[in-house]
């Protein structure tokens, strides 16, 4: 196959297979600073793992699959299949990995898929809406305060007015959004060879993609119901 075809096949199955609800998600994701309040590491083992992030743990403390799945995972309440639960801790329920002194994941490097994507990119399986404003994250809290302020910006909503005219501009956005997420995923290989396939850029967390992904979610979530969002954290 030659670059041509291979472009094209990859067009074909990036515009059928990846849903457009995922591309504000992923906005919403690269925009996201998380504020290390630990909220989201609390809980009774409510953290799912499946073998893929299990044998990632095995590998950072050198163990075997068995063993990482003995000392840090519990089966899994919910029964969902292929998963186990990272193992919880103490009074307040903390994961295991959660270091309280130091307000920081001792795997960060190593953590499973679910804390790499909380928050945007993993709505609560209740929430109806494409994002999910989680009132205990000081992030989300942190980020809604910033919408309320970017929705009004003169310079935003000009933004927003110039993706909505360029098409192959929104295409270009949308593929650098699925690398950044190949990339967030560790899927280092596979966002470079898309961007081979496809000519788009390696995008980095730099001003310009932040600011098409800024223009890109407020174009396409509406902000109405924000005033409304109160944060009910401990941070
Ligand atoms: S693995 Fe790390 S990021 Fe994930 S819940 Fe545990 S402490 Fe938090
Ligand atoms: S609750 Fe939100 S801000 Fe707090 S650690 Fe988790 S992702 Fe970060």
């Amino acid at each position: 196959m030659d670059l041509n075809e291979e472009k094209e096949a990859f067009r074909e199955w990036f515009q059928s297979q990846i849903p457009e609800t995922q591309f504000p998600q992923i906005a919403a994701q690269v925009l996201f600073e998380c504020m290390n309040c630990n909220e989201c590491c609390r809980g009774e083992e409510y953290g799912p793992v499946d073998r893929e992030d299990l044998l990632v743990i095995a590998r950072s403390f050198e163990l075997s699959e068995a063993e990482a799945e003995a000392r840090f995972t519990n089966p899994d309440p919910e029964e969902r299949v292929g998963y186990r639960v990272l193992k919880s801790i103490g009074p307040e329920r903390n994961c295991c990995f959660l270091d309280e002194k130091a307000h920081r994941c001792m795997i960060y490097e190593s953590r499973p898929s679910i804390c790499r994507t909380f928050p945007m990119l993993n709505p609560d399986p209740e929430c109806e809406e494409v994002i999910c404003f989680y009132p205990e994250c000081l992030g989300t809290a942190k980020f809604v305060d910033m919408l309320r302020e970017k929705s009004r910006d003169p310079d935003v909503k000009k933004e927003i007015s110039r993706l909505q005219k360029g098409t192959e501009r929104l295409d270009v956005l949308k593929l650098m959004q699925f690398v950044w997420l190949q990339q967030m995923a560790g899927k280092t290989a596979e966002a470079e060879d898309i961007c081979r396939i496809t000519g788009v850029k390696i995008p980095s967390r730099d001003s310009a993609f932040k600011r098409d992904c800024l223009a890109y979610f407020l174009m396409t979530i509406s902000t109405d119901g924000l005033d409304e969002y109160e944060y009910d954290g401990k941070g």
